[in-house]
């Protein structure tokens, strides 16, 4: 299981009115209701991660695995999309990802970018969306939860 996973809007809610915290190791903290959200869905699937967001190629994923674990997510595998050098939208890389997917697997969307609202059905089906300024909440962690237990059953 993996979620296709945002960062800006989602673990960090966007907020114009206030900087977010930056932590000692030079990266955003997260909300902390984001975090338990994310590490509900998690414990709940044993999901690893696939970073999604803009911050993807700014670190190495060993880097990145500190990073989470840091803000106390415990995540098995952190993986990246490709870096983005042709600046597509989200929804084109994350359907270019799908494309390639040599095997099926149960996957959720976590975002609140508004270009997946166009994603091609199969994959909309997937999408977890986040409220910008509010990020990941224990409702939508939920939501994934059973989306990925739903693919789950199709799949086996
Ligand atoms: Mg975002």
């Amino acid at each position: 299981m993996l979620i296709l996973l945002d960062i800006d809007g989602v673990m960090v809610p966007s907020t114009p009115w206030k900087q977010p915290e930056i932590l000692d190791d030079g990266f955003m903290q997260f909300s902390h209701k984001a975090c338990i959200a994310l590490n509900k869905i998690i414990e709940e699937t044993n999901a690893n991660i696939l970073l999604t967001t803009s911050h993807k190629s700014s670190y190495s994923l060993t880097r990145w695995k500190e990073i989470f674990n840091e803000r106390n997510i415990t995540v098995q595998k952190i993986m990246k999309l490709n870096d983005n050098v042709n600046y597509l939208n989200r929804r084109d890389e994350i359907t270019n990802w799908f494309q390639h997917l040599s095997k099926q697997m149960p996957f959720v969307i976590i975002d609140d970018d508004k270009s997946l609202n166009a994603l091609p059905k199969n994959l909309k089906a997937k999408l977890i969306q986040t409220s910008s300024t509010i990020g990941l909440t224990q409702e939508l962690a939920k939501e994934a939860i059973d989306n990925l237990h739903s693919q789950e059953l199709i799949i086996a």
